[in-house]
């Protein structure tokens, strides 16, 4: 099975290569903010838990998404593969998720990380929030809080990976297709 992880602050370009990476290898894209957007567009009590800390640019609780994984895991038993986008975002989430696909027998192949500067991301996010109806994209204050909390509990995860030897790490700065191909160099050789 390829199993990707796609690594990168918010706005680094992960849900935008990941939708062209499910669509050369055929598949699955797991992103748990887009599948926590789908609880509270459905109005679940998840969904409504979840918005009051999305909406301040919070996590979730670990708890809440690695549930979530588990069962599109489950849901999807004969996929060639999937590719995480979003997820995981602590190094408990990371250890979860080796767990869940221990019993898979299918291990995460590597990490690949779009390395994007702050000042960037920030430009690139707000931007985004004029016409993707998100809140969290709208407000400077909420996009520096996102990118603080990928700083303090995400970019670690990183160093989860690199104990491995699965951690790659390629410029998230250039054109969307500059930055698959990249992306697929690393790919290749797994
Ligand atoms: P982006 O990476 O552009 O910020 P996402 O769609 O991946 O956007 O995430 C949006 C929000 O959803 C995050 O700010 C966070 O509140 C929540 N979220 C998504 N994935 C996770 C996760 N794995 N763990 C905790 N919270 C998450």
């Amino acid at each position: 099975m390829l199993n990707l992880v796609l690594f990168g602050p918010p706005g680094a370009g992960k849900g935008t290569q990941s939708q062209k990476l499910i669509e050369k290898h055929g598949l699955i894209h797991l992103s748990t903010g887009d599948l926590l957007r789908g609880e509270i567009s459905q109005g679940t009590a998840l969904g409504l838990e979840a918005k009051k800390l999305m909406d301040e640019g919070k996590l979730v609780p670990d708890e809440v998404v690695i549930g979530m994984i588990s069962h599109k895991l489950d849901a999807n038993k004969d996929a060639k593969g999937f590719i995480f986008d979003g997820f995981p975002r602590t190094v408990a989430q990371a250890e979860a998720l080796d767990r869940l696909l221990e019993t898979k027998n299918a291990p995460i192949l590597g990490m690949v990380a779009l390395e994007v500067t702050d000042d960037e991301l920030e430009q690139r996010l707000l931007l985004r929030g004029k016409d993707s109806g998100r809140p969290d994209d709208a407000n400077p204050e909420v996009i520096r809080k996102r990118i603080k909390e990928y700083n303090d509990k995400t970019a670690p995860v990183a160093g989860f990976y690199k104990n491995q030897h699965k951690f790659k790490s390629i410029n998230g700065i250039g054109s969307i297709h500059e930055i698959f191909d990249a992306i697929n160099h690393v790919v290749s050789n797994y």
